[in-house]
């Protein structure tokens, strides 16, 4: 699943190839994006990008003083730009045809469409996208409203991590990531952490997610995303393999149907 590391670097690499293109065509193969309510994306036709923005794991492309775009890229969904003369395949659920002979596709491979696509007056007023909390990699990413949220909070901090309303954009992968580097274990309650513990988790938030996103740029160079990248990641998807830290092997735990890799020996 794309998370906020991942969702910027897709921002950064997409914004050269949209920046003054002017939406020629659109058009929905798989009505099932749109599934939240009723909208009419052909609203698009005709208006020129503007800006491209990120709230945690969601895109949001605008268009002037025109509707938004809003695309949540849920598992196994990407976006492609290329030739519109390449015909489009039976995954493709959008298509924007740009005027300079390109095409913004968004791909859903697989029978259950997970992502979703939204054409709004204002992100803001989404309700998935209003609930977001501070973003955790921009300047406005509170101390004290990390602790607000945090305090007292009987649940496994992993389940915290994950929470859009208290550290938007992380899933599975960069919550395994963050514990490590704050030598947290991922099976601890938030209650029974000291304030120290709090203040390593919260320092290691921003630094992991801007440690990925510096990681994701020089492997992707200017790419879109065609598969996930995940290999230089310390603990996710490691399980068996060495600590890079101490050398223990990194353990594997499966609760609530997510899997969970951490050093034992490094996290407590
Ligand atoms: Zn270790």
């Amino acid at each position: 699943m794309l998370e906020l590391p991942d969702v910027e670097v897709l921002r950064e690499n997409l914004l050269p190839r949209l920046t003054e293109r002017r939406v020629q065509g659109v058009e929905v193969l798989n009505g099932e994006l749109f599934r939240l309510s009723p909208q009419d994306p052909s609203k698009l036709q005709g208006l020129r990008f503007g800006q491209l923005c990120r709230r945690g794991r969601y895109l949001v492309f605008t268009f002037g003083r025109g509707p938004r775009l809003v695309m949540h890229l849920a598992p196994w969904a990407w976006i492609w730009h290329g030739s519109a003369s390449y015909s489009p395949t039976r995954t493709t659920g959008l298509r924007l045809t740009l005027d300079d002979r390109n095409e913004l596709r968004v791909i859903v491979p697989g029978p259950q469409v997970r992502a979703a696509v939204w054409v709004v007056e204002s992100a803001g007023k989404l309700e998935p996208v209003r609930e977001l909390g501070p973003d955790p990699v921009s300047s406005g990413f509170p101390r004290a409203t990390f602790y607000s949220r945090v305090t007292g909070r009987r649940r496994l901090v992993k389940d915290l991590l994950t929470e859009p309303r208290t550290v938007p954009g992380v899933g599975d992968a960069y919550a395994d990531e963050i514990l490590f580097a704050g030598r947290i274990s991922p099976i601890r309650y938030v209650h029974t952490m000291t304030s120290e513990e709090v203040d390593r988790l919260y320092e290691a938030i921003p630094a992991t997610l801007l440690w990925g996103i510096t990681e994701l740029r020089t492997r992707l160079g200017g790419a879109l995303f065609e598969k996930e990248i995940r290999d230089f990641l310390r603990v996710h998807g490691r399980g068996g393999a060495p600590c890079t830290v101490c050398g223990h092997p990194i353990a594997e735990i499966q609760f609530d149907e997510r899997k969970t890799n951490y050093c034992p020996r490094c996290q407590s």
